[in-house]
């Protein structure tokens, strides 16, 4: 049942407002939303949803969380922001401490950005200026895998998957990079030389025109929720080493624990030369991202013309999103979290098993905490999101795949319904 305000909410939706990756005359339904706390978003019609998202691996404290309302007031009353050109503070340079502190070893000077998009663009104008700064500015390409996903700017969208990054829309505008097979080891095998050689071989023959290679440590989140052996990761920055080629990390989906890891690339026991962290940064309250890179690469765009790195957004550092991100840390970094993933993990395993016998589905996986269902075919997103929501829960499939990445406080009554209603919505209904 709606309320006449949720109609009326819907209606000026209608009107005026784009949402993501989505048409203004699409027929999926959108959901108004009244307030969120814990696990659960309250729609303004007031129905209850217990969240599967972390809206898009985020929110991983939940809504609401009393610590991280209290950073973001106690700062207010400082400042709400100043610019970080010729002026700094105490929230940044905190901030910045504690993420190389906590980061891969070797990772020395921060970035802040604004959001995941830019934080990647950003490691890319990093590692070609490192390579000019190095007197070899024909190293401006990148190589990446393909079913990655890094971010909708133009230079992120570059090094997404060119299929489901639709590439061809913007054929011109794109600069044209090297592509190789998404890794073919999963996740507990170990990496043959086979699954390998695509990569070995194009840096074989394109190094000196490679800048670095871009990937998603571990997890290929949004280009279609795989996840990959360690030593393939492992093999692909030995490779990189080799070729003089820098390994940007794109942790922005995986950082601060999905994965079972703090950082994905933990798995594997190596540290990128640049990494790209954002969404649960904050804990999902405010947009903020990081790009950390080494000494070695800040010194050396630092110290040789132009001596300084072109980049500079005006809300670069801003002291709620930084004042939030440390407090956000903290409560991660002072929980149990290691036992709480693997409890997601162990429930998420079980929970989903049953999914596997569903004649529409191709395979179901979990690391960390992330569940995954693949279906053979794409769902159909307007009844799909509507089963759902009906049964009280917050999932939100893309394409082929019904997924999971609860915030990490999820009960385990809570993340049974959801693993329950994404058994029951394959089986009771027509959605592919
Ligand atoms: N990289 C990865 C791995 C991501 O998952 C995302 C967002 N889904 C991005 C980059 C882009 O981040 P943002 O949406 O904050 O720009």
């Amino acid at each position: 049942m709606k309320s006449s305000e949720a109609e009326r909410i819907l209606a000026s939706d209608r009107e005026h407002v784009w949402h993501p990756y989505s048409s203004t005359h699409s027929e999926v339904p959108v959901f108004p939303v009244k307030s969120a706390s814990g696990v659960h978003i309250r729609l303004v019609d007031g129905r209850e949803l217990i969240d599967g998202m972390a809206s898009w691996w985020c929110a991983i404290h939940g809504y609401n969380v009393p610590e991280l309302n209290a950073a973001i007031t106690g700062q207010l009353d400082d400042m709400a922001h100043v610019m970080f050109g010729g002026l700094t503070h105490q929230p940044a340079v905190l901030l910045c401490d504690k993420l190389v502190e906590i980061t891969p070893e070797g990772l020395e000077t921060v970035f802040l950005a604004d959001s995941g998009s830019v934080s990647v663009e950003v490691a890319m104008k990093m590692a070609v200026q490192y390579w000019q700064a190095r007197g070899l500015p024909g190293k401006q390409k990148f190589v990446s895998l393909r079913h990655g996903y890094h971010g909708d700017t133009l230079g992120a969208m570059s090094v997404c998957d060119p299929v489901t990054g639709m590439h061809t829309l913007f054929n011109e505008m794109l600069q044209q990079n090297y592509f190789v097979e998404s890794p073919g080891c999963r996740f507990g095998d170990t990496c043959q030389d086979t699954d390998i050689e695509q990569l070995r071989s194009t840096l074989e023959q394109h190094h000196e025109s490679i800048a670095a290679l871009v990937l998603e440590p571990i997890v290929q989140g949004a280009g279609g929720m795989k996840f990959y052996s360690p030593d393939y990761l492992n093999k692909a920055r030995e490779l990189c080493s080799e070729h003089d080629v820098l390994l940007i990390a794109d942790e922005i989906a995986t950082g601060f624990g999905r994965s079972g890891k703090l950082f994905a690339c933990e798995h594997a026991g190596i540290s990128p030369d640049i990494m790209c962290i954002g969404k649960s940064l904050t804990g999902g309250y405010m947009t903020l991202a990081a790009t950390l890179c080494t000494r070695e690469i800040s010194d050396t765009i630092s110290l040789n013309p132009p001596r300084c790195f072109m980049h500079g957004p005006t809300f670069m550092a801003n002291p709620l999103a930084c004042r939030v991100a440390l407090a956000s840390i903290d409560l991660l970094l002072r929980s149990d979290w290691q036992s709480n993933i693997a409890r997601i993990e162990s429930q998420l395993l079980s929970g989903l098993q049953d999914c596997t016998s569903h004649p529409d589905v191709v395979d179901v996986r979990v690391l960390g905490a992330i569940g995954v269902v693949e279906l053979h075919e794409p769902v159909n997103m307007k009844s799909i999101q509507v089963a759902f929501v009906d049964q009280g829960v917050w999932i939100r499939p893309f394409g082929k795949l019904v997924y999971l990445m609860p915030p990490y406080i999820i009960g385990d009554d809570e993340l049974a319904q959801l693993t329950r209603s994404i058994h029951h919505v394959l089986k009771h209904s027509q959605h592919c």
